[in-house]
């Protein structure tokens, strides 16, 4: 590396650090739970973690995972197609597929991979795909990596969704993609009147359900349960709700699924998930396939979180998942008011242009099943100070 790039890199990460755009991580000492210890020894309850079930550190998932070790081992070295699948990977997809109502599914090592892995082999330059501008960066990475015609529709406006879809007739392919539920606002996708707009056009429909998978709908099978509809595709994360280690899959007809695993990059170049991790999965989906009690206290404890903050007076976007959205609109206030709420033992994080809309600033507050009522009214306390102190409300 010459010396002057190496200076123009330092340069530019050091004017990140000077605006206090650089991301700091900060390092846990603990489990992911309700409550961790941060590293300076400081106990915080936990408000920005995808743990919607509480299952990351499940007593029965760990179990699970340890039981899937000792007899599958540890990795297996290689990509699925070559000597990278066990009967527990077959297992895990059945399951899967059986959970979301699917013909099949095909595993990745993240939803990532996935989303990089569902475009490319289904459309070419003469085909069409057409995407909620509020997308995950997963779904925007992958529809770069093909070639087909991308048209963008306004965030859930339908409207322009049929603009698209008129726009794109003579396409050979259609296919419609979003995110079930959009991470930023925690709103669902308005997907009965997308796949009515799908079938008028002849389009296909993938929903992303990473933020849905597990809690979402009447039995926590995703935004396609909540909304009553079936689409083509699903892609989703094992790294959310389902248990939160990592790992990711695409689930829906049969054709599509044999394609992928003929033609996926990041299937069949890239190595087989973790038998450890499947093992665990699959407890999680044994755990939530029955009664799921976990998503009845996600969904309580965002209820009354949500009241509590908006009896209080704070502008909340209206909702039904456990994403809650502090509106504060103000960038340095937003960043501020998350600083000495961690003071306060709450960890939340506030969002700032460009991951929200400019003067969109905004605290978002995930809620979840290990979160006590104890936790809530500890949260909704300290809220309540600081937003006296900063005149918020
Ligand atoms: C989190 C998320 C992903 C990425 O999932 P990983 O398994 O962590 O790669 C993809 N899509 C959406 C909508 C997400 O929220």
């Amino acid at each position: 590396m010459t010396k002057d790039l190496e200076r123009e890199l330092n340069e530019y990460l050091d004017t990140l650090k000077d605006k206090g755009l650089n991301k700091e991580e900060r390092i846990l000492n603990t489990p992911q739970s309700g409550e961790i210890e941060v590293n300076d020894g400081k106990k915080v309850i936990n408000f920005c973690a995808n743990n919607y079930l509480g299952l990351s550190n499940n007593k029965e998932v760990i179990e699970a995972s340890k039981e899937a070790l000792d007899r599958w081992g540890y990795g297996l070295s290689s990509v699925r197609f070559i000597c990278g699948t066990q009967q527990i990977h077959k297992d895990l997809e059945a399951k899967m597929s059986s959970f979301l109502k699917t013909d099949d599914t095909i595993l990745f090592s993240s939803c990532f991979d996935a989303n990089g892995a569902l475009f490319e082999p289904l459309l070419k330059k003469e085909d069409a795909i057409i995407s909620d501008e509020l997308n995950h960066a997963s779904i925007i990475d992958g529809v770069r990596l093909c070639k087909a015609q991308r048209f963008r529709y306004k965030h859930s406006n339908m409207k322009d969704l049929e603009r698209c879809l008129i726009e794109s007739k003579d396409c050979r392919r259609k296919l419609i993609a979003t995110d079930g539920v959009f991470s930023m606002d925690g709103d669902i996708a308005k997907l009965k009147e997308i796949v009515q707009l799908a079938n008028k056009y002849d389009a296909l429909v993938m929903v992303d359900d990473s933020h849905a998978s597990g809690y979402i709908g009447k039995t926590g099978r995703g935004t396609c349960e909540y909304c009553g509809v079936e689409v083509d595709l699903i892609s989703t994360t094992f790294g959310k709700a389902l248990g939160g280690a990592s790992g990711g899959c695409i689930s829906g007809k049969q054709c599509l699924i044999d394609l992928f695993r003929e033609h996926a990059r990041p299937y069949l170049f890239s190595n087989t998930l973790a038998p450890a991790i499947a093992g665990g999965t699959i407890k999680v989906l044994e755990l939530i396939e029955k009664e799921n009690p976990y998503r009845i206290k996600t969904l309580e404890n965002a209820k009354y979180f949500r009241s509590k903050m908006e009896e209080a007076g704070f502008d909340l976007v209206k909702g039904d998942t456990a994403i809650v959205p502090v509106m504060l609109y103000n960038e340095v206030t937003a960043v501020k008011m998350a600083e000495k709420l961690l003071d306060e033992g709450v960890y939340v994080i506030g969002f700032c242009y460009p991951v929200v809309p400019l003067n969109k600033a905004r605290i978002r507050v995930q809620l979840s099943a290990v979160h006590t009522k104890e936790h809530l009214d500890r949260a909704i306390k300290a809220f309540i100070k600081i937003g006296k102190e900063m005149k918020i409300i």
